[in-house]
């Protein structure tokens, strides 16, 4: 089964984020299993990229959403890797400044999103203020729980204007986030990654899965899906992801644009 349409959350499905094991790695058992089709797969997402900005009449926004130490940053190291950067933004979403928080909530990912010909990546995104938010009652309830609907119409009007968007949640054990926690605090070079918040964070846990399947639950659309992807094991969650970018770009049945000069009366001077 192609790794797309097995972690793909179907509209209204149910979501448990505990029935999905954060360590499957399919028919892989170690990294090395996975070399040669991630090389074939990086070989065609250049290629895909390339006729993406070629053509510029789609851009592609990948939103990646997960629990501290989930593996956002590496991700986008690693899936990104070998791909032309000239066509790449990344956007991290922060705490809101007072300017931001002075709009309504999709206003700074509105003006985030990627222009036509260009991959965007959201390092967390607008889903933050339906978790975050959510989980620490930022705002009402009355006021959370009216964004499900606003991000779905919101998407919709980006896919309609030719925005893929596709959404991935880096799904970790407890367990695994504990042993990534420590690492940062036993190897010096990793000291800077450390932050209290992740600490204090990791005591909401619950509160964030069941926001989680909220949102996995509610805004995962035909037209902008969610995945849950197994990332206990970075070169499996690589592998998945950038499968999932391939297989849709794909389906875009590109074409390199007509020139718009005669070739044939092309004559190069010696
Ligand atoms: P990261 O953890 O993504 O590497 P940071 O350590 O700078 O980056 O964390 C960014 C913080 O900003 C996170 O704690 C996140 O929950 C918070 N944040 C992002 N968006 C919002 C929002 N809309 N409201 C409140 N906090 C937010």
């Amino acid at each position: 089964m192609k790794l797309e349409t097995k972690y793909i959350v179907t509209p209204d499905e149910r979501v448990t984020l505990s029935h999905h094991a954060p360590s499957h790695t399919g028919i892989y058992k170690e990294k090395r299993d996975t070399k040669r089709r991630l090389k074939k797969l990086h070989k065609q997402m250049l290629e895909l990229q390339e006729l993406l900005y070629a053509e510029s009449q789609h851009a592609l926004l990948i939103i990646l959403q997960g629990m501290d130490t989930c593996g956002k940053d590496g991700t986008i190291r690693k899936v990104m890797s070998g791909i032309n950067v000239q066509g790449c933004d990344v956007v991290s979403f922060k705490v809101p400044s007072t300017d931001e928080l002075s709009r309504d909530f999709l206003w700074r990912a509105h003006k985030a999103v990627p222009q036509k010909g260009h991959i965007g990546i959201f390092n967390r995104s607008h889903y933050e203020d339906v978790l975050v938010v959510r989980v620490h009652e930022l705002v009402p309830k009355q006021v959370w729980a009216q964004r499900y609907q606003q991000i779905n119409d919101f998407e919709k009007m980006l896919v309609e204007n030719g925005t893929v968007v596709l959404k991935f949640f880096l799904h970790i054990s407890k367990d695994e986030q504990k042993a990534r926690l420590e690492s940062r605090i036993s190897d010096a070079t990793k000291h800077w990654k450390i932050e209290e918040s992740d600490i204090r964070e990791r005591a909401y846990w619950d509160d964030y899965m069941q926001a989680y399947e909220t949102v996995l639950q509610k805004c995962s659309t035909d037209w902008a899906p969610w995945y849950i992807i197994p990332a206990n094991k970075k070169w499996y969650r690589n592998l998945a992801i950038t499968e999932c970018l391939v297989e849709t770009l794909k389906k875009l049945d590109m074409k390199y644009p007509e020139p718009t000069i005669d070739i044939t009366k092309l004559r190069i001077d010696d």
